[in-house]
């Protein structure tokens, strides 16, 4: 019977069982609340779902298995340039402090990685797919491109790895990293959520589907609340934009494709939004009428005439 059983066939078919049983949870949690305290009325099939059902199933897949070279990379350099005191006290610590300081590593990481996302150019490219979305709900979460989840990623785990939680330091594994991508995962769906809840003054401390929601405003301001649970970070930074109100509209105002394809193509393609600005902005140098040069004295001559002109 054994030679009938292809541990490959059995690994696949339990990964595959691993993913519909987390959405199906997401979805049973999420589902009923977006029809119960929706933040605005929308279809639970809106367009596009099937592509962010595509994201969520290839993210899952693929990202873990490009995650872990560049994270023991990144890890050995940034622990050989730690002083090693450092890695020493974070393993002398109780469980909740090395959680907790896991969790504002890991926050600052994402927040500065997010943050450079909307600013170079070539990393917009690829974060826009997950801006792209003009309705919100707790399947957004999903829609990222594997580059941007990837650079993401390592921007929240590698200072976690690098002052030792977890990892190559401790030899414990990683569980705090882990719990805490765990937490992140939830979180994330909570924050995409089509739900109106805000947490009053708290929302300062813990972020809300409502700060979120501001992130992937259409109508500005843009460029707010990179944190990811943290809002204060976004205070300390600069960057906190928390209104009673939720935004109207979402999306980006760049042109991104319709199909699942296109958009993983978009950011090597020429229709990319960093080479679609360079080149409006050098189709416009181009276009400007060149000056003539003309000195301070031909300047007083030629207001003199134009004021003679204008007393006749
Ligand atoms: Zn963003
Ligand atoms: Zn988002």
């Amino acid at each position: 019977m054994e030679q009938f059983v292809d541990p490959k066939m059995l690994a696949s078919l339990a990964e595959v069982y691993r993913l519909t049983m987390r959405l199906t949870l997401v979805c049973v949690v999420f589902v009923p609340l977006e029809r119960l305290f929706a933040a605005h009325p929308q279809r639970i099939f809106r367009k596009q779902i099937l592509i962010d059902l595509a994201y969520y199933v290839m993210n899952s897949l693929i990202v873990a298995m490009f995650l872990s070279v560049p994270i023991g990379l990144m890890t050995w350099s940034l622990q050989k340039s730690l002083p090693a005191t450092i890695l020493t006290l974070t393993t002398t610590l109780p469980v909740w402090a090395r959680l907790c300081l896991g969790l504002v590593v890991s926050e600052v990481g994402y927040y500065w990685g997010h943050r450079l996302s909307h600013t170079i150019p070539w990393l917009w490219d690829y974060h826009v797919i997950h801006h792209s979305a003009e309705q919100m709900d707790f399947m957004v979460n999903t829609r990222a491109h594997p580059v941007d989840l990837v650079f993401t990623r390592l921007c929240s785990l590698a200072p976690q790895y690098a002052i030792g939680l977890g990892g190559l330091a401790t030899g414990e594994g990683s569980w705090i990293p882990i719990v805490l991508a765990l937490f992140g995962l939830f979180w994330g769906y909570f924050l995409h959520a089509n739900l109106r809840w805000r947490f009053g003054l708290l929302e300062r401390a813990i972020s809300t589907p409502g700060f979120h929601h501001w992130h992937h405003t259409l109508n500005g301001p843009i460029n707010k609340n990179y944190a990811s649970t943290l809002p204060w970070l976004d205070w300390i930074f600069g960057t906190l934009h928390l209104p009673k109100e939720l935004p109207d509209h979402y999306g980006v105002s760049s042109a991104v494709p319709d199909t699942l394809l296109a958009q993983l193509a978009l950011p090597v393609s020429p229709s990319a939004p960093s080479l679609r600005r360079l080149k409006r902005t050098t189709k416009h140098e181009t276009a400007l009428p060149q000056l003539p040069k003309i000195t301070v004295d031909e300047l007083a001559t030629e207001v003199d005439s134009w004021q003679k002109n204008d007393a006749r």
